[in-house]
């Protein structure tokens, strides 16, 4: 999906943003009034600060309640409240219009709290003060509690590192390690940036990064990861990533952007409150001052405009969209799948079909050399050939080609020209001979015949400079799990699964039955491939949207082509951090119900709190323009809605 926001509109977005989200507008001074008063406090004593006023006014405004006062004796008495309440409301109203943001909860409801009180409603004005002073605190909870995960992740970022350098080992921040150092991790420790293990053995633990708590064995050669951590003994780490492109960087910056991608659900939300807010501030105003010009009755009609100016701003429905947004973006996090925007979360929920890319997806990639057939030599000459033309690729068939042939004499066989072809198979130059290794289309490109399999599987073909020299078959397991996620995803609401995949038909179509795959496309060139996703794409229906599962590396440019990309091993894969909407770190593909569930959860919360945010708004408004909606009742409904509101968020998990 393409990320559509250039950056300096994203910046600006971001702001406002984090405005909308925190409903804490930045000052020109950098903080907001309430940011002020709060700071230096801890969340429990900032949460006291903001109630201790509303409580105060609450206890005076119950005892006044039972004093029989009459006359300006009443009016100062429930104006004792209406200060106490009101002052942290009338800063932050202040601040607002001096930012000229005029149609913000606090102004708003001010105004509100003011025509109320001025027509005699003193203790619903006072009341309507008080719980915007108690939907502060309810906010301030929610907010923390949807954000908590995302806010946590930047500690697994590590803030020290112990490299070797001349003088010894040194203690330094993350940043000053260059490529190429060697880093010291002692056991316990996080590792700091991206590297190859150069020394020691030992367990890593990387739940912090991909959501599972299982310890990894890991030694001298193998790669580590930022953000993991050393459990067992001390290694040495040879750096290959700098702070800024190393694993936990990367993470924390791109879940901490999510939310900037917003949602469509969010977009309309906020349109929604930025025509709805004026309108109804315009129509209290009509109501308030034209209306009892020509009918009298200003009591009335300045009551009327009090129950629309409480109904006028429905901040807290748009802000409670948002922080679902965000819920389920910590939630996903908080099981190593980290999601690139609130959009992307909006488009999983929606999607009816899902493509699912073969090798290394549905199937482990792990691919074993199950026989081999030569024309005109031996097993090992053709499995050394193959695998002497395969030794730069990342493909798991290489792999396998690799390990079955055994060690290759590096010294005496000189390999060349070494080229990936996608969905064919590599060409090489071995010694001077020239390689191709792959599937039929590949080697009928270069004019050679294959001989015909005699027995079914993956079989990968080799040519010796325009000579065909044999067969290998190959097999590779279905993961466990995947029967299970697939229908599950179906009982979501995934319409159509589709496998692509560049293998032949014979082992193509045995695995999409055995899964129950909707369809199948096998023996796809990579541009076979994007022609069917865009197929697919132009033939989707209205609000819904297509995904893609497959893998990082390979399938970047179907990644970009459809609604929602998701790679899965996304760990310490580049191109997938750039390509994908979504990375789930490891290859457990039994996660894909638990992302597509909790999209689809959060979809219906942020629809449900869009609904009744405007629609109760809406209704209380017209009944209350029409005489029929107390002024009490109005400020009790408020209060319960912006409750509601926020609280529905928090069901995600
Ligand atoms: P999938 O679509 O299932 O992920 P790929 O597009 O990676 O599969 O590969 C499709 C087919 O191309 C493989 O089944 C294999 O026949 C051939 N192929 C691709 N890469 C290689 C390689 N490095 N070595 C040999 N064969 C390859
Ligand atoms: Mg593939």
């Amino acid at each position: 999906m393409g990320r559509h926001l250039s950056e300096q509109n994203r910046h600006l977005n971001n702001k406002k943003e984090q405005a909308v989200r925190t409903g804490k507008e930045t000052s020109s001074a950098g903080l907001s009034y309430m940011e002020r008063r709060m700071a230096g406090r801890t969340g429990r004593e900032a949460a006291v600060a903001a109630i201790v006023p509303a409580m105060i006014a609450a206890v005076l405004l119950a005892a006044f309640m039972f004093v029989p006062l009459d006359g300006w004796m009443r009016c100062v008495a429930f104006l004792i409240p209406f200060v106490i309440a009101g002052f942290d409301v009338f800063m932050e109203s202040v601040e607002r219009i001096a930012a000229r943001n005029y149609f913000d909860k606090a102004p708003v409801t001010l105004i509100a709290a003011i025509a109320a009180f001025s027509v005699g409603y003193y203790p619903e004005a006072d009341l309507l003060l008080i719980l915007f002073g108690v939907n502060r605190l309810v906010e301030g909870i929610v907010s923390n509690l949807c954000g908590r995960d995302v806010s946590e992740l930047p500690s697994i970022k590590p803030e020290t590192a112990n490299v070797e350098t001349a003088e010894g080992v040194l203690n330094v921040t993350p940043d000053c390690v260059n490529v190429g150092d060697i880093v010291v991790v002692p056991a316990g420790e996080r590792i700091p940036l991206d590297g190859i293990i150069v020394e020691g053995m030992t367990t890593v633990d990387t739940a912090s990064i991909s959501g599972q708590s299982r310890p990894w064995a890991v030694t001298e050669g193998y790669r580590v990861y930022s953000g993991c951590r050393n459990l067992t003994s001390e290694i040495r780490v040879k750096v290959t990533k700098g702070f800024e492109q190393s694993t936990a960087s990367r993470i924390v910056r791109l879940s901490h952007k999510a939310p900037d991608y917003k949602s469509n659900q969010e977009e309309r939300t906020e349109r929604f409150v930025s025509v709805y807010t004026p309108v109804m501030l315009a129509a209290a105003f009509l109501l308030a001052v034209i209306v009892p010009l020509f009918n009298g009755g200003w009591t009335e009609y300045i009551r009327r405009s009090a129950v629309l100016l409480i109904m006028a701003c429905p901040a807290y429905a748009s802000l409670a969209v948002s922080l679902a947004y965000i819920k389920a973006i910590g939630a996903a996090a908080g099981c190593g799948m980290f999601v690139k925007g609130s959009d992307c979360i909006e488009s999983m929920a929606q999607s009816e079909t899902v493509i699912f890319d073969k090798t290394g997806t549905i199937t482990e990639g792990r691919y074993i050399v199950t026989d081999v057939f030569p024309v005109n030599m031996t097993d090992h000459e053709l499995l050394t050939a193959a695998a002497s033309a395969e030794m730069f690729s990342r493909h798991p068939i290489a792999r396998a080609l690799r390990e079955s042939a055994g060690a290759i004499d590096t010294q005496n066989i000189r390999i060349s020209q070494a080229e990936e072809l996608p969905g064919r198979g590599v060409s090489a130059l071995v010694g001077d001979a020239r390689v191709y290794v792959g599937n039929t289309a590949l080697l009928e490109e270069h004019g050679i015949t294959c001989e015909i399999p005699s027995r079914s599987g993956a079989a990968i073909h080799v040519a010796v400079d325009g000579r065909y020299c044999g067969h290998i078959l190959v097999s590779d397991r279905v993961r466990s799990g995947a029967f299970d996620a697939l229908e599950s995803m179906r009982v979501q609401g995934v319409k159509k699964m589709v496998l692509l995949t560049g293998d032949v038909l014979s082992v193509a179509r045995p695995l999409a039955s055995k899964l129950n795959f909707d369809m199948l496309r096998a023996e796809q060139k990579p541009e076979d491939k994007l022609s069917a996703v865009t197929y697919l794409m132009s033939n989707k229906g209205i609000r819904s949207t297509v995904a893609f599962v497959g893998d990082g590396n390979t399938d970047g440019a179907l990644m970009k082509r459809v609604d929602v990309g998701i790679a899965i091993g996304a760990l310490g894969s580049d191109a997938a951090f750039i390509s994908a909407d979504v990375l789930m770190m490891d290859r457990d593909i039994k996660k894909l119900p638990r992302l597509f569930g909790l999209s689809r959860m959060t979809y219906r919360i942020a629809l449900e709190n869009m609904a009744v945010g405007i629609c109760v708004s809406v209704g209380i408004s017209v009944l209350g323009a029409v005489g029929i909606m107390p002024v009490l009742g109005t400020v009790i409904c408020g209060f319960a809605l912006n409750t509601a509101v926020l609280l529905n968020a928090i069901r995600i998990k």
